[in-house]
């Protein structure tokens, strides 16, 4: 499918993720380990929780990669990670009178998985000691399929895992050389499998495009080979190319990156393959089953948007735990040091790791609410949120959006068109307080 001229007029601008408002680019210093204290002392005892567990350790780089994390063939910086981050989560529970309600976990990386089996159970054990893990509560691990057993798949079973999200990417084995990630389709099969004969039947598959050397042809081979393995759930994201950020990514040729027509073309390949297939496409980038609960969700409009993307999480506060780890909090959020080594002193000494954040305003609280539901429902009414948060909002600049069809605008309600709910990201932009002409060049293109 061509992309229109206006999808790509508008696909072209830099915006953020809105994984989080304000941004994580607004968080400053002054949100410190006894501001973060407080907040966690502050919170209502009988409100259930999400933690997230972050493991910034991988075995090679992948060019592309864009997450806070580092390669190492050595196994005892993992061993002593671990150690420490025992060590956090009892410095961070001894700030609850009691044991908090928790009713998501997830583990995300870097590559939780080169965590020793040892080490996940001590892990997990520590959590159920200090935290009173829900019965119900869904435990989710990211997972390299390169470094995978059979035998991890049934301890994880054993451990109470129930979601997996498996970095699938592309099974071309071009485009693989070029981001320096081999992973064959067997390799991708055989963890599949594992996982479900030990009972974690819960999957979801994250696929790129705008890779380089990436074609329309070899993202439609990718997502046929990824349907016919039949996860729940797709996760599909445009490869954000920001070399002076992210070094490695200087490995990566510029001329060897698709285009911004070509990349619209393979987001649009893949989005109509998969729903083809029946998946529910879910805000901008996931894809669902119909009977899965994320598109249970997005169909009762109560998904979230939080660090991880789209989630059916709905607890009121997230702790995030590990170096570079974020936490969602009533007040505000709080980020731990990224730099491992800093973590690791404060946490041995005994003090929160806390390097950065942000108290939320009240008006933050509504633009923020704003934009959760534009990213997650496609459609919002501004004005009855300001009301619902007992304040008012100047009117957002939407009028060249509602004259190129993007958005379509009912009274104070808007609505974005269904041929552009990959532009989420642009309308959401227009509510954001912070965001600077001049700053957008810091996030990556929307589509
Ligand atoms: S395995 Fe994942 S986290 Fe690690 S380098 Fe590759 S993309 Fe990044």
């Amino acid at each position: 499918m061509t992309p229109s001229p206006t999808l790509l007029k508008y696909a072209r601008q830099n915006t953020p993720r809105y994984t989080s408002y304000p941004t994580a680019p607004h968080f400053h210093a002054g949100i410190d380990g006894d501001v973060f204290g407080g907040w966690l002392g502050a919170l209502d005892a009988d409100a259930a929780g999400s933690l997230y567990l972050h493991i910034p350790w991988c075995r090679e780089m992948c060019w592309y990669c864009g997450c806070s994390t580092r390669a190492t063939t050595r196994n005892e910086p993992v061993a002593t990670y671990a150690g420490t981050l025992l060590k956090e989560i009892d410095l961070v529970a001894s700030r609850f009178a009691g044991r908090p309600r928790i009713a998501h976990i997830h583990f995300g990386g870097g590559t939780p998985t080169i965590l020793s089996e040892d080490q996940l159970s001590a892990v997990m054990e520590s959590l159920r000691q200090r935290f009173d893990v829900l019965d119900t509560a869904e435990i989710a691990i990211e997972i390299d399929p390169r470094i995978f057993t059979a035998s991890l798949a049934h301890h994880l079973a054993r451990l109470g895992f129930n979601r997996a999200s498996l970095g699938v990417q592309t099974f071309d084995a071009g485009v693989q050389a070029k981001i320096n990630r081999i992973q064959p389709l067997e390799t991708v099969a055989a963890c599949t499998e594992a996982l479900r004969a030990a009972g974690i039947t819960n999957l979801s598959f994250d696929l790129l495009y705008g890779l380089p050397g990436q074609t329309l042809e070899a993202c439609r081979e990718t997502v046929t080979a990824a349907l016919a393995l039949a996860p729940d759930r797709f996760s599909v994201f445009g490869y954000a190319h920001v070399p002076h950020m992210k070094r490695h990514q200087k490995l990566i040729r510029d001329e060897d990156l698709p285009g911004a027509e070509a990349r619209i073309e393979q987001a649009l390949a893949i989005a109509e393959a998969v729903q083809a297939a029946g998946y529910r496409p879910i805000g901008i980038d996931h894809y669902a089953r119909a009977g899965d609960d994320m598109a249970r969700q997005a169909t009762a409009g109560t998904m979230r948007r939080n660090f991880q993307g789209y989630t059916t999480d709905q607890a009121s506060f997230l702790i995030g735990l590990g170096a570079s780890a974020i936490s969602q909090m009533p007040a505000g959020y709080a980020q731990n040091t990224a730099d491992v080594a800093s973590w690791s002193r404060a946490i041995e000494s005994g003090h929160l790791a806390t390097a950065r954040g942000i108290a939320q305003s009240g008006e933050d609280r509504i633009r923020g609410e704003i934009i959760e539901r534009l990213m997650c429902d496609l459609e919002v009414d501004p004005g009855a949120i300001a009301a619902q948060f007992g304040g008012a909002l100047e009117q957002a600049d939407l009028d060249d959006l509602v004259s190129d069809g993007v958005i379509n605008r009912q009274a104070s309600r808007i609505a974005i068109a269904e041929d552009y709910r990959m532009l989420a990201r642009v309308v959401a932009a227009r509510f954001d307080g912070y965001l600077q002409a001049n700053a957008a060049a810091r996030h990556s293109v929307s589509v």
